[in-house]
């Protein structure tokens, strides 16, 4: 995986500068090979659904911040995603509670940029217990009032809210000038609205883990908030339609090394989501893979549980290496 840091950031800034204006739909630059083999002919790695645990809705790709290294390439306007509404996702609740799903989780875009969200969020945590990932920012801190009287629907909702690194301007650099602050405030508000809280952080090579958590507990200390609030650490994902040059997964691979334990981690083992094209709403293997059409796995949750997953895309690798997984710590 690259670094993340600032200066390697500035060339991705001019290729998503340049993507936003040139398409709409983007495309992973692996859709156009094998879905079965790899580049050198041998049998790709696949996972084959086990149970359907989580569904995940994207909200839609319109975003309040414009960061550079977005795994979405969100930005406000966005329309790449469009944004999902209330009447649209029903239906899919509905599926997924007679299918036995356990929890229903949001991801965008920046969810609370969508008018609809809250009602979205309210009607699923009459029905399961929901899991939001936001930014924290302007967009949630406005519907705060809102939110506040979902603290006590049947089901509970938690939040994972991302600050990148344990420095005010380094994360600023990337998602905006007093973003770290008002994430910071967000967080506070969720948790004296009742809300659980984690956090998703950037991971950096070779960091300290243990260290780096030290240090955002005393920012978090410094500023109220007095819990050690748990982890998600991610890799670079690189933008949509982009490919990091990561090594093809082989069903050798799979065989060999991840034990039968670690290929049930996998999101698409367990996990789906539901992403809007156009005005139908489709089901995709995971969280990770909305720009190739291979990943959509059909209209209903049903439907998308029978086929294999081949590992092509280049995100897959991140998940065979890092077991990197967006679910709830
Ligand atoms: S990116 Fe990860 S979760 Fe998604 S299809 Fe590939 S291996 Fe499965």
């Amino acid at each position: 995986m690259s670094s993340i840091d600032t200066e390697m950031r500035k060339p991705s800034l001019d290729m998503a500068v340049k993507q936003r204006i040139a398409v709409k739909q983007i495309i992973s630059p692996r859709h156009g090979e094998s879905w079965t083999h790899t580049r050198q002919g041998d049998p790709r790695g696949f996972i084959e659904t086990t149970a359907l645990k989580e569904l995940w809705i994207h909200t839609g790709s319109a975003c309040n911040l414009s960061c550079p290294f977005c795994l979405e390439g969100s930005h406000p306007g966005d329309t790449r995603i469009p944004l999902l509404t209330l009447d649209e996702v029903k239906p899919f609740i509905h599926e997924a509670v007679e299918l036995g799903v356990q929890q229903l989780s949001f991801t965008g875009g920046e969810p609370f940029v969508n008018r609809d969200f809250v009602n979205i969020l309210d009607f699923a945590s009459q029905h399961l217990p929901c899991f939001v990932l936001t930014n924290g920012t302007q967009a949630l801190l406005g519907r705060a009032k809102q939110l506040a009287p979902l603290s006590n629907n049947p089901h509970p909702i938690s939040f994972r809210i991302s600050l990148d690194y344990p420095d005010q301007s380094k994360h600023d650099e990337g998602r905006g000038e007093g973003s770290f602050a008002e994430s910071l405030r967000g967080i506070k508000l969720l948790r004296e609205q009742g809300f659980k809280v984690s956090i998703a952080r950037q991971m950096t090579p070779g960091e300290n883990e243990q260290a780096v958590n030290e240090s955002f507990y005393s920012i978090f200390q410094e500023n109220g908030i007095s819990e050690r609030l748990a982890f998600t650490v991610f890799p670079d994902f690189g933008l949509p339609g982009t490919d990091d040059g990561s090594p093809e997964v082989t069903e050798n691979c799979m065989l060999k090394y991840p034990t039968a334990q670690s290929r049930d981690d996998f999101m698409c083992s367990h996990t789906r989501m539901l992403v809007k094209r156009g005005d139908q709403i489709r089901v995709f293997a995971c969280t990770l893979v909305d720009d190739d059409p291979d990943y959509d796995l059909g209209a209903s949750l049903a439907e998308s549980l029978k086929p294999r997953i081949m590992l092509r895309h280049h995100r897959c690798f991140a998940c065979y290496s890092f077991g990197a997984s967006c679910s709830a710590p």
